[in-house]
């Protein structure tokens, strides 16, 4: 029997400081991150998350959930409290006749993508493996397939979740349809969800990436065209941009039939001109999955800020083409089924937007973080006069302000209502957090 404080915590596979397997544990995505919990219980199951919040309780610890770990502010990782490991929960579960998938809470991308394509089925995902489900997926989840599938939480049929309260209840449409509305797109507020049921689709197993560079000075009209497709593009087409030194790669990555996509593509190429770089790959959708596996890896101090744009005006294209040295500013487009859903639907928000942006820094050295940092910032506010709200998971150190940005006024007023139901003490707050208020 292991013992803490004189409390049993036996059966629970815990890690204090200095035990084999804390630092690997604590280790997130970001290494600008170095947070100390004071414990970290590996959870197996949900039973596991039932006693590891008990023992929260009991000791006072601040509680943190921790999936992929893709926090930018490392949120799962609670300094000095208690950190829920769901990392120990990583399996996914595939019907192909019924077309569902059964995931736990702390899977990661990934392995969503391997159970699902040797089927030819997919759902929406983000673009990085590495990313969690979880934290992904109650943000919302914007990947290359929501333009034909939906966003991650659109494609949500259950969730099972352990609440603030230790009970482990579900949510779907019709079991508890006010924490069901919420999870889709609230964040991790409401309890730690222990399985999800996704939708999947036949997407197939092929896929495009078009990219085209131009020199940023007097590309302006070129990216107005590439905006002005963007709006009219089939469903299959998730439309890109990306400015990085001088340099604006203007492009589509496609999910289906390549030869369709490569049709799609000559006609971008014609009204875009002649770039002086060019690159077409036709490539699986599961290296299309990985490709920026090591581009985004692990190990590097990271900061980003993002926006929604919804009038991509000539001010705002001028505005991004000035990104700063050194970070890497992108546009993916919405719309397609995204938009389909009615806003009321779900928690998540601003369904209109056209375009999400992120303007990303990554560096190594610490001496150089307030110089990163900076760039970052400075590159996004020149994008801020036109932005319309902002995806809840591209927030980092933004507080109260980020979230107030993220949901509009009425849906955050449900959603804090949702929340004083399922977690009157706000026992989940480190996330974006949306505080109980009851109705
Ligand atoms: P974590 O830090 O583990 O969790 C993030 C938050 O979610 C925390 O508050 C945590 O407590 C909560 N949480 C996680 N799992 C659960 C759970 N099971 N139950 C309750 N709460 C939970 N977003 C997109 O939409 N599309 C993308 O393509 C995309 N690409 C990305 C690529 C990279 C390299 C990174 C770093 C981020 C990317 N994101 C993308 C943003 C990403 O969705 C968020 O960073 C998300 O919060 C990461 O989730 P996580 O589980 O990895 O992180």
């Amino acid at each position: 029997m292991d013992t803490i404080d004189g409390s049993a915590v036996s059966g629970l596979d815990v890690r204090r400081p200095g035990d084999a397997g804390f630092d690997e544990a604590r280790a997130v995505w970001n290494a600008m991150v170095d947070h100390r919990p004071a414990l970290i219980v590996r959870c197996r199951d949900a039973g596991d998350v039932v006693a590891a919040l008990a023992l929260a309780r009991r000791e006072g610890l601040e509680v943190g959930v921790r999936c992929g770990g893709h926090s930018v502010v490392g949120h799962g990782v609670p300094e000095g409290g208690l950190m829920i490991d769901l990392t120990p929960m990583g399996a996914v579960r595939v019907d192909p006749e019924r077309k569902r998938a059964w995931v736990q809470g702390g899977a990661l991308l990934g392995a969503l993508d391997a159970a699902t394509q040797p089927y030819g089925l997919a759902t929406t995902a983000g673009n990085v493996s590495h990313t969690g489900v979880g934290g992904l997926t109650l943000g919302g989840g914007m990947g290359w397939l929501a333009r034909q599938c939906g966003l991650a939480c659109d494609n949500v049929v259950s969730y099972e979740v352990v609440t603030a309260a230790g009970e482990v209840i579900r949510a779907s449409a019709d079991e508890r349809p006010d924490l069901f509305w919420a999870l889709r797109g609230g964040g991790g507020n409401f309890g730690v969800v222990t399985e999800f049921e996704f939708r999947l689709h036949d997407v197939g197993t092929r896929a495009l990436s078009v990219e085209l560079d131009f020199p940023v000075g007097g590309a302006a009209p070129t990216v107005a065209r590439w905006r002005d497709l963007a709006a009219q593009a089939p469903r299959a087409a998730t439309y890109t941009a990306g400015v990085h030194d001088g340099v604006v790669a203007l492009g589509l990555v496609w999910v289906g039939d390549p030869a369709e996509g490569l049709a799609h593509a000559a006609e971008l190429e014609s009204a875009l001109g002649t770039p002086v770089d060019r690159r077409v790959e036709e490539l699986s959708y599961l290296d299309l999955q990985t490709r920026e596996d090591s581009t985004a890896g692990h190990a590097v101090r990271r900061y980003w800020k993002g926006h929604y744009v919804t009038d991509l005006s000539l001010g705002a294209i001028e505005a991004l083409l000035a990104t700063e040295p050194g970070v890497r500013a992108g546009l993916q487009a919405y719309g397609g089924a995204i938009a389909d859903v009615p806003d009321d639907d779900a928690a998540f928000s601003q369904r209109d937007t056209r375009f999400e942006y992120v303007a990303a820094t990554g560096w190594t050295d610490p001496a150089e973080d307030a110089d990163s940092i900076a760039a970052a910032r400075a590159s996004a506010a020149r994008l801020e006069p036109f932005a319309s709200g902002v995806y809840v998971n591209v927030l980092g150190d933004d507080g109260a302000a980020g979230v107030q940005r993220a949901y509009p006024p009425a849906k955050l007023a449900r959603l804090a209502a949702v929340k004083a139901g399922y977690d009157p003490d706000n026992v989940f707050h480190l996330n974006q957090n949306i505080p109980p208020v009851a109705a």
